[in-house]
């Protein structure tokens, strides 16, 4: 079985683009791809690198050509997607597994697939930083640039944000680690089930409140990935640091599992809104979140009931821990 660790660029709408086809969306049109081939051993065995004509969104983004230093000319001069795909999934050859450095190419990845119609891409993906982070004891995303540094790998010759060099970059830093028992060990964040389940993901930028999510309609409400109608989450459940869960229903398609990763930027915050079909594995993990929850609002309620007033959200100078689980129960109430 072979490791290919892969990395993308891709660009992003100026909002006056040519209309995708009905009911697909795309976060950002693939625009480089770049791959490393490593042996069962970690091995290098090979090389790719393509660049892809953009047919949705043709007006390569300023801040895009700036990030990646990609040109106008060099994506006008090269392969549409199906065939740049059909290049890459040719380097995979017939047995492996991919690797990418975060959580966000696949989905686009698969974004994209989808906006062309094409087959569905079916091969595992592992993510690198979060095996990186495991093995290294880290709480908090660390950036390809960061890890390479205190990897010692050198940095001199490197353009990051080239999808070749990013690639790269992550497949030396597998060799580096422990990356065979990383994927034995291998868990995604939700527990048994995995990207193959994702069937939408969308990001959310300039969130006021973290307290307040349902408050937002963008975190509110997400499109049914079948039928497009706006489904509403009816209660938003702590899974885990930073990370949160929601169950949607639709009267035609079924249930989802609408998962939210929080991070700060700046006064607000982003979040990303990934999808899972409803299956057995994240029924389970929903459920044990869910009673976590249920736990901490009835407690809450209790507290509620014997002092007869609803607990300030902050009080003062509380030990830390003690505060922080006063916020979170009212947290798991509010939401
Ligand atoms: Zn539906």
């Amino acid at each position: 079985m072979k490791y290919i660790v892969f990395d993308m660029e891709w660009n992003q709408t100026y909002g006056r683009e040519r209309p995708l086809p009905f009911g697909r969306s795309l976060t950002g049109e693939i625009i480089e791809i770049g791959a490393v081939r490593l042996s069962e051993n970690f091995k290098y065995e090979d090389v790719m690198k393509v660049y892809v004509r953009p047919r949705f969104y043709r007006k390569l983004h300023s801040m895009v050509k700036r990030l990646t230093g990609i040109t106008q000319d060099v994506l006008d001069d090269s392969p549409d997607f199906p065939e740049a795909l059909e290049i890459f999934r040719e380097f995979c050859t017939d047995d492996f597994v991919t690797m990418t450095w975060g959580d966000s190419d696949m989905p686009v990845l698969r974004e994209n697939i989808d906006a062309w119609g094409l087959p569905k891409w079916e091969a595992k993906n592992y993510n690198l930083q979060s095996i990186y982070m495991k093995q290294k004891g880290l709480k908090n995303h660390i950036a390809l640039e960061t890890a390479a540094l205190e990897l010692g790998i050198a940095a001199e010759n490197i353009q990051y944000h080239d999808a070749a060099c990013d690639a790269a970059v992550t497949a030396e830093i597998s060799r580096r680690i422990e990356t065979a028992k990383g994927i034995e060990e291998y868990v995604t964040p939700l527990g048994e089930f995995t990207e193959s389940d994702i069937v939408g993901y969308e990001k959310v930028n300039g969130v006021k409140d973290l307290q307040k999510l349902r408050g937002d309609p963008r975190i509110r409400f997400t499109v049914c990935p079948k039928c497009k109608r706006p489904l509403e989450a009816e209660r938003i459940i702590p899974q885990s640091s930073g990370k949160k869960l929601a169950r949607l229903e639709c009267a035609d398609d079924g249930k989802f599992l609408l998962r939210l990763r929080t991070w700060r930027s700046g006064d607000e915050f982003n979040v990303t809104k990934t999808l899972y079909e409803w299956n057995d594995a994240v029924e389970t993990v929903y459920n044990e979140r869910l009673a976590v929850a249920d736990e901490k609002k009835e407690k809450f309620l209790e507290r509620v009931r014997a002092t007869g007033k609803k607990p300030r959200r902050r009080r003062k100078k509380k030990k830390p821990a003690e505060a922080e689980t006063v916020q979170n129960e009212e947290q798991a109430v509010i939401e």
